[in-house]
């Protein structure tokens, strides 16, 4: 078994990584309380989850694992991308966040409402080796949110296969089957078993 310690101290993430990594054989471990989050000081996901993935193995010495996820909006030309969680404001909300998209979307229509989520998952080891992981869900965004589970911008995100229905309104299982994170962790585990 593989020990990897988690950078995240977002609770819905670790719990979405525990959920998704617990039929495989990896165990994990929690970021010590005494190593402090590394601000995200990149411009892709991957820079942001190798910067936190390295801080990480760097002040405990084992291998780490760390995410890093944006969402992209067709009608924004991308925005907010690699700056989702900062999107309304430096000290912004998920509820602001999500507003400040709706605001930006007001009587754009259906067709132009496209959107994708994509979740980077970066390794770092003790000996410097390092590499990275993808997820990526397709969707729209709806007018107004819809569902009460998940974070962030789950219930304003509609997959395309779902026909509507938002990441808010899926069981926690339901969303890790389809969702960005849970590709992105799925293929963690994968190059991990063959490597
Ligand atoms: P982070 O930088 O990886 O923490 O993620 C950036 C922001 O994206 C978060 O603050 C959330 O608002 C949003 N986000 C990340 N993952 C998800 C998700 O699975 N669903 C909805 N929003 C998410």
């Amino acid at each position: 078994m593989t020990t990897f310690v988690v950078a995240t101290a977002n609770a819905h993430k670790a719990d979405e990584i525990r959920r998704v990594l617990e039929v495989f054989d990896v165990e994990l471990l929690a970021r010590p309380a005494d190593v402090p989050d590394v601000d995200e000081t990149e411009d892709t996901l991957e820079g942001n989850a190798l910067v936190k993935a390295r801080a990480l193995t760097s002040a405990t010495g084992e291998a780490a694992i760390a995410d890093d996820t944006g969402l992209y909006v067709d009608a924004l030309d991308g925005r907010p991308g690699v700056y989702s969680a900062r999107y309304a404001g430096e000290r912004a909300s998920y509820e602001d966040n999500v507003q400040k998209i709706l605001g930006e979307l007001n009587g754009v229509d259906e067709a132009r409402r496209g959107a994708r989520f994509r979740s980077v998952i970066a390794v770092t080891y003790p000996d410097g080796a390092s590499w990275w992981v993808e997820g990526v869900l397709e969707g729209t965004i709806l007018e107004s949110p819809r569902g009460h589970g998940g974070f962030g911008y789950d219930a304003v995100f509609a997959p395309l296969t779902l026909s509507g229905t938002s990441l808010a309104e899926l069981a926690p299982e339901e969303k890790d089957a389809i969702s960005h994170r849970g590709k992105a962790l799925r293929a963690f585990a994968e190059r991990l078993s063959n490597s």
